[in-house]
């Protein structure tokens, strides 16, 4: 992402917090573009909107909230609702770029991110929102195994530099209040990646996000043994495995491999 082009860009997600913790180094990063966030939950839980209202003040960024249901039940949302409710937040039909969930979440497993990112792809194929490009956020879980990390070979994977992510942090931990050993404040991402659909097509079929096999597998080869080389000395997601010669190298492989992973 180019930080002198002015772009709008819609961000759309399920809670407030989850703009910082997928997107909010990225946010920071490129302050000039027009950031636009959509929460479709917790309009009317006074505390969550208060913390999601200066947040975006921070971020420079401009939002509303919903307040679809988003009880401990978590019964499935009627998704001609939640579309016409995206619509209703939007401030307009078109954008240079939305970002919003992934079809598969961010981890195990949270059903509002699924159906905002599905009702978010609908809304672009059948062209009721326009965008020249839909990213979605690239993160997993090891099935709960770890804190959700960036997903490396993502179609765009960006370690944040530290005064980003401290900033991040600050979010989640001072403006959100999240306890330093919550599980927000422990996941806050030191790197993060999105998949990049250009057309609504490939975004209804994620499974095409991996139609260059033999690319993502030479890539798999490097990632082993830039894995070995970190797996006894740091944690692989540290800040300093994150700010390594190696860990450069491996993202400069990636653009020789022409894997889009720029803004
Ligand atoms: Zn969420």
């Amino acid at each position: 992402m180019n930080s002198k082009t002015l772009k709008s860009i819609a961000v759309i997600v399920a809670h407030p917090d989850d703009e910082t913790l997928w997107a909010g180094g990225t946010i920071l990063e490129y302050p000039t573009n027009n950031w636009f966030i959509v929460c479709l939950c917790r309009a009317s839980d006074t505390e969550r909107a208060s913390r999601f209202y200066n947040t975006l003040k921070l971020l420079k960024a401009k939002g509303i909230m919903g307040d679809l249901d988003d009880g401990p039940d978590q019964y499935p949302l009627d998704e001609k609702k939640l579309e016409d409710e995206i619509l209703r937040l939007l401030p307009g039909t078109h954008f240079d770029l939305i970002i919003t969930h992934d079809s598969a979440g961010e981890y195990t497993k949270h059903l509002r991110h699924e159906e905002v990112s599905k009702a978010v792809v609908t809304l672009w194929h059948d062209e009721k929102i326009t965008a020249n490009e839909l990213w979605t956020f690239a993160y997993e879980d090891g099935n709960k195994t770890y804190f959700p990390r960036a997903i490396e070979n993502a179609d765009i994977f960006e370690s944040l530099p530290e005064k980003i992510w401290l900033r991040k942090y600050k979010l989640i931990t001072k403006t959100y209040g999240f306890k330093e050993n919550s599980w927000e404040a422990e996941t806050t991402p030191l790197a993060e990646a999105f998949w990049r659909f250009k057309k609504s097509y490939h975004a209804m079929k994620p499974e095409k996000k991996f139609d260059d096999d033999i690319k993502v597998s030479k890539l798999s080869i490097f990632k082993l043994l830039y894995n070995d080389c970190f797996i006894h000395t740091f944690e692989k997601q540290s800040w300093e495995a994150e700010t390594t010669p190696w860990t450069i190298a491996f993202r400069r492989f990636k653009n020789s491999l022409n894997v889009e992973n720029k803004l």
